[in-house]
């Protein structure tokens, strides 16, 4: 469980409406589900099964978007975060990994359904994702990228200099790829309009209610809390990162690593035109990649890795986030600081989708997410609902799993990876004399 998690220092906690109003659990409550964990996947998987007529309870220990549904950074990216499809394909095989392609690709459309909907007012801005290449070597798998993707229905395309500037109003791309259906959102906002959302539909959502432990009563599930229980027929745990208790050894299925976000003070009108005029959501492209995106009042919300001590000492965190911000956007010459700074956790795994895992019968519980929650959280209600539903588990759009350890190495993996595809980066930009950015 988390080190460092100070949920109210982020600047999503400071500019949302307050929360619905709801209950702790008391007593006990009889429903067809219970799901555990009020965050994206918790509550679409609480609002498809209200729309199937199911009655659900949904029990979530802090509040609703505690966890990292509540503390992301805002992209909402319909991609896969590390690998690319073919790499998808070979990890998870047919048909899961086209199943869950066509999923992830158009989780995006999902998002802005429910948002529609709903009336959710989260932000929501839809005007695309670019990914930056900064050396010429970083074209070719943005080239593959176009036409994977573009063969599975997303709308996606290649920029040249010109366009790549124009659009992200930085003079550092060679070039980009554009994906039109990118959006980003005030992610707080938009886990308290799901809960609105799953309680408007008729879930009942319980919140400062962990689940403490799950007891088998009859052919029903007691789902313990601390001043109540609930009796279900069904349980799902969609606690990810944040997973604390509920079901053994849940919090063993993935490995921690820890993001930081950062959002600025609002900035001018000026630099709003010339850095990222067309407010789409951007990474840089590097091997240790950048993301940012404008929030409504003109602040720059800014998120990395931690690596070092980037993400440990605070002055140099903040540092490095105006130095890489300025030099990708030497026209941002105005004062820029960084007035929230907050952390949350990625719950890793190798292949980097969820994974479903069959608890016992009748509880199933997915972690795993490893970044790309927010597209990714949002259709995987879809599948959970399916589950509960009782479609066969050959049928359902992820293979269901026994639960089991995430591998020892996954504790330096990720951390590995990411100095390695940084260390190659700085290594081919070199060569080919391409400038590297501030604290490389
Ligand atoms: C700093 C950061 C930046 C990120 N940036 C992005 C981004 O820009 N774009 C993107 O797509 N993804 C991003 N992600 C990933 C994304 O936010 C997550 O993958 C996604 O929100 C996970 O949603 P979830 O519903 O599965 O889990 P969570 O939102 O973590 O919800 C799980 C909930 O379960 C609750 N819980 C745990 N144990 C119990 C229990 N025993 N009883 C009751 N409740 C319990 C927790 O309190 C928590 O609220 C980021 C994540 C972080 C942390």
């Amino acid at each position: 469980m988390t080190k460092f998690s100070p949920f109210d220092q982020s600047y999503w906690f400071a500019s949302a409406p307050p929360p619905p109003e709801t209950e702790r659990l008391t007593g006990e409550k009889a429903v067809d589900v219970c799901v555990v964990g009020a965050g994206y996947t918790g509550l679409t998987t609480a609002i498809e099964l209200r729309r199937k007529g199911v009655s659900v309870a949904v029990l979530e220990r802090e509040e609703a978007g505690y966890g990292g549904s509540g503390r992301n950074a805002g992209h909402c990216s319909p991609t896969f975060s590390y690998y690319s499809l073919e790499k998808i394909r070979s990890l998870l095989g047919q048909p899961w990994a086209e199943r869950l392609i066509r999923r992830q690709t158009r989780a995006a459309d999902r998002a802005a359904e429910y948002i529609e909907h709903y009336g959710i007012e989260c932000e929501w801005i839809q005007n695309g994702l670019v990914i930056g290449a900064m050396r010429p070597g970083h074209l070719p798998p943005l080239e593959h990228k176009t036409e994977s993707y573009n063969a599975v229905g997303a709308r996606t395309r290649m920029l040249d200099r010109d366009e790549a500037t124009r659009i992200t109003g930085s003079p550092r791309l060679l070039g980009g790829w554009l994906h039109e259906e990118g959006a980003h959102i005030h992610p707080l906002k938009y886990a308290r309009g799901l809960a609105a959302a799953a309680i408007r539909e008729g879930a009942s959502l319980y919140t400062h209610s962990p689940a403490k432990r799950c007891e088998r009563i009859g052919n029903k599930w007691k789902v313990v809390g601390e001043a109540g229980h609930v009796i279900a027929d069904k349980v799902i745990f969609a606690t990810g990162a944040y997973t604390v208790d509920g079901w053994p050894d849940l919090d063993k299925s993935y490995r921690i690593f820890p993001v930081y976000v950062c959002a600025t003070n609002p900035l001018s009108d000026r630099a709003r035109e010339t850095v990222l005029p067309r407010n789409t959501t951007m990474i840089d492209g590097r091997g240790d990649f950048y993301c940012y995106k404008w929030t409504a009042d003109n602040r720059i919300v800014a998120s990395m890795f931690l690596m070092g001590p980037r993400g440990r000492d605070l002055a140099y965190s903040k540092k490095v986030m105006t130095d890489r911000l300025k030099w990708l956007h030497p026209q941002l010459t105005e004062n820029v600081r960084w007035d929230y700074f907050w952390f949350g956790e990625l719950d890793m795994q190798y292949r980097t989708v969820p994974r479903l895992y069959d608890l016992a019968p009748g509880v199933v519980g997915l972690t795993g997410l490893s970044g790309r929650g927010v597209p990714t959280g949002t259709m995987l209600g879809g599948i959970l609902s399916d589950w509960a539903m009782g479609k066969p588990e050959q049928d359902l759009d992820l293979r269901v799993e026994r639960l089991h350890r995430a591998p020892w190495w996954m504790d330096y993996g990720p951390s590995y990876k990411l100095r390695e595809m940084r260390a190659v980066d700085n290594f081919m930009s070199k060569r080919g004399g391409v400038e590297l950015p501030p604290h490389y």
